[in-house]
């Protein structure tokens, strides 16, 4: 009884902490806006503005090269969610490296947060991706994270160290401070570093998806560019692929930015959701690139 309760319990914490990566099986636009708080209306106005600028001053830490938005009022760190020029059918599939500081006993135990099958695939299906990978993944996967983080088909976005919240609440994630989210930040991308990863762009996603002007306000000099989503594919604990893929092609527009998983553990069907949607948006004319080319458009 005690492992039932305990694994349980486990499940509910990984459940919320990847519906908040872009929410739960079946869930739609609205309801993602509902359950994520809707983060778009704590957004500053810099989530509307499409200009890219080259960053111009790298800190330490951040990775330089690729595009990022320009700063948002009083310098807020700007949020990027997708791409508005409708002439360019592009979409950007991103995929959530998700592993939470604490869950180095369950790896240990055999449950596995990464998905080398997926990552396999989108190799094979050539379709340039964006993994935002927390530095617990990296630092439990480093092998995976080299190459991932080598292959030009891929590039490395920051997805925190420890996959706690830097908005609280945010589906019972462990709340970070402004100086530990800073800190946060910079650890995850000292681990991509350690790994050997150097495929990396100063992007970042909230864990959960949340954040508030606090925390826009805490990352502001890590210069990087805060990329949220407009497309849920839905694929944390899903068990259909084919009601994963449903939901992407129903969402995707030019310019589209698809939240996905790179887990197996809580994303068991990504990967032949994945095989479902490519062809099918490549058949309606849709090319696929990373965040960084949506960026930079
Ligand atoms: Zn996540």
């Amino acid at each position: 009884m005690t492992i039932s309760v305990r694994k349980a319990a486990a499940v509910a914490a990984l459940s919320a902490a990847l519906a908040g990566c872009g929410g739960g099986a079946g869930t739609s636009d609205a309801a993602r806006e509902a359950r994520m708080g809707s983060p778009a209306a704590s957004a500053p106005a810099s989530a509307a503005t499409p200009s890219a600028s080259a960053a111009a001053s790298p800190q330490a830490g951040a990775p330089a090269k690729a595009p990022t938005l320009a700063p948002g009022p009083n310098g807020l760190t700007p949020v990027f969610e997708r791409a508005k020029q409708q002439s360019d059918k592009t979409v950007a599939l991103t995929f959530d490296a998700d592993m939470t500081s604490d869950q180095g006993p369950r790896a240990a135990d055999g449950e596995h947060f990464d998905n080398p099958q997926l990552i396999s695939t989108l190799r094979k299906l050539r379709v340039p991706s964006t993994v935002f990978m927390t530095g617990r993944w990296a630092e439990e996967y480093p092998d995976q994270a080299k190459s991932i983080g080598t292959d030009p088909n891929f590039e490395i976005a920051n997805h925190s160290y420890s996959h706690h919240a830097f908005k609280s609440p945010c589906y019972g994630l462990p709340a970070l401070d402004g100086a530990a989210a800073r800190a946060d930040v910079d650890r995850a991308f000292a681990a991509f570093r350690t790994a050997g990863a150097v495929n990396t762009v100063p992007y970042f996603r909230f864990p959960g998806g949340c954040y508030d002007d606090d925390a826009l306000r805490a990352l502001s000099t890590a210069k990087v560019t805060a990329v949220q989503w407009d497309v849920v594919s839905g694929d944390a604990f899903a068990k259909d692929p084919g009601a994963v893929a449903e939901q992407v092609l129903a969402g995707v527009k030019p310019g589209s930015v698809v939240v996905m998983h790179c887990t197996r553990s809580a994303a068991p069907v990504t990967e032949e959701a994945v095989q479902r949607i490519v062809p099918e948006l490549r058949k309606r004319g849709y090319r696929f690139v990373k965040v960084s080319e949506l960026i930079g458009k």
